[in-house]
C-alpha cells in the first residue's frame, strides 16, 4: 500500500469527541488523519445549548456528578479521574475560551457562542498537525479476523495502527450524525442497543398549547398520569411549541414518559402555582382582586400569569368574561380559574423524533469497553467515543463532558 495512506491513528467523525481525540493523539506525536463527511467540523456542537453550548457541568463532587449517568456511574470513575470537569475547564480556558457557570451548574463559554467552542477545537487539531479531510465520508470499513484492516473513503483505502470511532449517534441527522458507526460496530461483533430519542420534546394535541406557542410557562410543576394513576412529576420552566412541550423540564422527563408510553396513553397536568395549594391560590386571587377591584379581569390576571399567556389561558374558562371587572367575579368563578391554572390539561401523543432529540440513547454497552482507555474489548484496534457509547444522561452539559472525557482518553491511548 502507498505509504501516504498509512497513519498511526485514523479518527472517523469531526464532532466534539472526534476533534478532542484527534487533537490529543496528535499532541502525543501520533500521525493522525481525521475524516469528517461535512464540509466543516462540529456542526452539532455549533447548535448545542441553543447556540450557546452548555460545555460541561461544574458539579465538583465526583460522586454527585457521576450519579447523573445512572447505571453507567460505576464504569466512569477512572475515566473522569483522568479527564474530568476540572481538566475540561483547563483545556478550554488555557486556549483563550473563558467559561462561566450558570444555574444548575451548567457551564457555557463567556462569549455564549457555541461556534467559539468549535473554533477552539479546530485550532487545536490544526496546531497539532492533524490531517483533516473535510467533505470526506468514510464509506466502508474492511474487517479481517475481528480487526479493522482499512477504511475506504474518497481517495482510496487508508490504514492505521488504531482507529477511533467518533461518528456520533442518530439525533439531528442533518448535522451528519446518521448512525453509520452503529452499523460498523455491529459488523465488528459489538452489541449495539437500538437508539431511542431520550432527551427530546413531547408531542401534545391540545389546542391551547398551539395557541400559546413560543411562550414559556415559568416555575411550573408538571405531573404525568396513566389513567388516574399519578406516575411522576417534575418542576421548572416549560416551553410551549407548535407541536407540544419542550424546555429542560420536558426534555429531562422524556425518557420516563417514553417508558410509560410503552404501556399505555399518557396525560399530564401543569400547575402554574405549584408552591400554593388550592386554598392559598384562592387567597392570592382574593388579595389581588381586592387591590385592583375596578380593573378588568384580563388585565389583573396578566400580573399573575407568565408573560403573554393571559388571553390564551383565560380562553380555557369560556364561562367567565375576561372584560368583567374583578370586583364582580364570584367565588365559583375564582375557583374555576384556580382549578384551570393548577391543572392545565395535556394529552401526550408521543415523543418528537431523532430530528428534534438532543440525545438518543443506544450504542455500545460499556461492558464491551476497556473503560480506562476506551478501547473496544471486541476489536482491539478500535476505540469508541462520544455518542456511540450507550450512556444515559440528562441535559445540563453531561453529554459534552462525556465527549471531552472519552475523546481525550482515547486520544491518549490510541
Ligand atoms: C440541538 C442539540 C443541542 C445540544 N445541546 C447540548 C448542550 O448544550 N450540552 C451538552 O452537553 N450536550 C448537548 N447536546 C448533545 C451533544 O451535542 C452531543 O452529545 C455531542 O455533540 C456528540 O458528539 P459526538 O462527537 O459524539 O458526535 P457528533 O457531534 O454527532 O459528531 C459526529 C461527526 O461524525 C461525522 N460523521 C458521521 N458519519 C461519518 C462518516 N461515515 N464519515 C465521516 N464522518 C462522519 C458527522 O458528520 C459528525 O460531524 C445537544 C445535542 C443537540 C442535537
Amino acid at each position: 500500500m502507498d505509504n501516504t495512506h498509512h497513519f498511526d491513528v485514523i479518527v472517523i467523525g469531526g464532532g466534539a469527541a472526534g476533534l478532542m481525540a484527534a487533537g490529543r493523539a496528535a499532541e502525543r506525536g501520533r500521525k493522525v488523519l481525521l475524516f469528517e463527511k461535512n464540509k466543516k467540523v462540529g456542526k452539532k456542537l455549533s447548535i448545542s445549548g441553543g447556540g450557546r453550548c452548555n460545555i460541561t457541568n461544574a458539579e465538583e463532587d465526583l460522586k454527585v456528578l457521576l450519579s447523573n449517568y445512572g447505571s453507567s456511574e460505576q464504569f466512569l470513575y477512572s475515566a473522569f479521574s483522568e479527564f474530568g470537569v476540572k481538566e475540561t475547564f483547563k483545556f478550554f480556558e488555557s486556549r483563550k475560551l473563558p467559561l462561566k457557570v450558570e444555574e444548575r451548574k451548567r457551564v457555557f463559554p463567556k462569549s455564549e457562542k457555541a461556534p467559539d467552542v468549535v473554533s477552539t477545537l479546530t485550532e487545536y487539531v490544526a496546531n497539532e498537525n492533524v490531517d483533516l479531510r473535510l467533505g470526506t465520508p468514510v464509506r466502508q470499513i474492511l474487517v479481517a479476523d475481528g480487526l479493522i484492516k482499512s477504511v475506504v473513503a474518497s481517495g482510496g483505502e487508508y490504514t492505521a495502527d488504531s482507529y477511533i470511532f467518533a461518528s456520533g449517534g442518530v439525533s439531528h441527522p442533518e448535522t451528519g450524525s446518521t448512525g453509520d458507526g452503529f452499523a460498523w460496530l455491529r459488523e465488528l461483533g459489538h452489541t449495539v442497543k437500538e437508539p431511542t430519542p431520550t432527551i427530546v420534546p413531547l408531542k401534545a394535541r391540545d389546542a391551547w398549547i398551539r395557541t400559546l406557542m413560543g411562550k414559556t410557562l415559568t416555575a411550573t410543576k408538571i405531573t404525568f398520569y396513566q389513567g388516574n394513576k399519578k406516575c411522576f412529576a417534575s418542576s421548572g420552566d416549560i416551553l410551549l411549541t407548535h407541536f407540544g412541550l419542550s424546555g429542560p423540564t420536558i426534555l429531562n422527563s422524556a425518557g420516563a414518559v417514553s417508558d410509560l408510553l410503552h404501556t399505555g396513553p399518557v396525560t399530564a397536568r401543569i400547575d402554574l402555582f405549584p408552591k400554593l395549594d388550592v386554598g392559598e391560590s384562592d387567597k392570592m386571587l382574593v388579595d389581588y382582586f381586592e387591590d385592583y377591584k375596578n380593573k378588568l379581569l384580563k388585565n389583573v390576571i396578566r400580573e399573575l400569569l407568565p408573560p403573554g399567556t393571559a388571553d390564551g389561558l383565560l380562553a380555557l374558562v369560556p364561562s367567565i368574561d375576561p372584560e368583567k371587572k374583578v370586583h364582580s367575579i364570584t367565588r365559583e368563578e375564582r375557583r374555576s380559574l384556580i382549578d384551570t391554572f393548577k391543572t392545565l390539561p395535556v394529552n401526550i401523543s408521543g415523543l418528537m423524533g431523532y430530528d428534534k432529540a438532543v440525545v438518543a440513547d443506544g450504542g455500545v454497552p460499556l461492558t464491551e469497553m476497556d473503560m480506562r482507555t476506551f478501547r473496544s474489548l471486541r476489536s482491539p484496534n478500535i476505540f469508541i467515543v462520544g455518542d456511540l457509547l450507550n450512556i444515559k444522561r440528562p441535559s445540563g452539559g453531561f453529554s459534552l463532558q462525556l465527549c471531552w472525557t472519552t475523546g481525550y482518553i482515547a486520544g491518549n491511548h490510541a
